[in-house]
């Protein structure tokens, strides 16, 4: 599943540098997360860094994007081959 963050963003900056596929940008009112780019950190690491970080626990798992693992892991293949 890609994460999504919710209007509750503080807007702290403190998840966009931790993201390994930089799937994570400022928007207009909150920052945000690319669901192409946002592999739920699987072939990076084994818990999502943004939700670890977010001091406001803000970061939740987007029910328009629901992928399973092996999904996941292709699509960091599939963004790392491009890179
Ligand atoms: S879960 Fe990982 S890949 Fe997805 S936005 Fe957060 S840090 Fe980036
Ligand atoms: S860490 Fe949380 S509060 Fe800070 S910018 Fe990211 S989503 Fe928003």
């Amino acid at each position: 599943m890609a994460l999504t963050i919710t209007d509750e963003c503080i807007n702290c900056d403190v998840c966009e540098p931790e993201c390994p596929n930089s799937a994570i940008s400022q928007g207009d009112e909150i920052y945000e997360i690319d669901p192409g780019k946002c592999t739920e950190c699987v072939g990076h690491y084994d818990e999502p860094q943004c939700q670890q970080v977010c001091p406001v626990d803000c970061i939740n798992v987007s029910e328009t994007h629901v992928e399973s693992k092996d999904q996941l892991m292709a699509k960091f293949i599939k963004l790392t081959s491009k890179a």
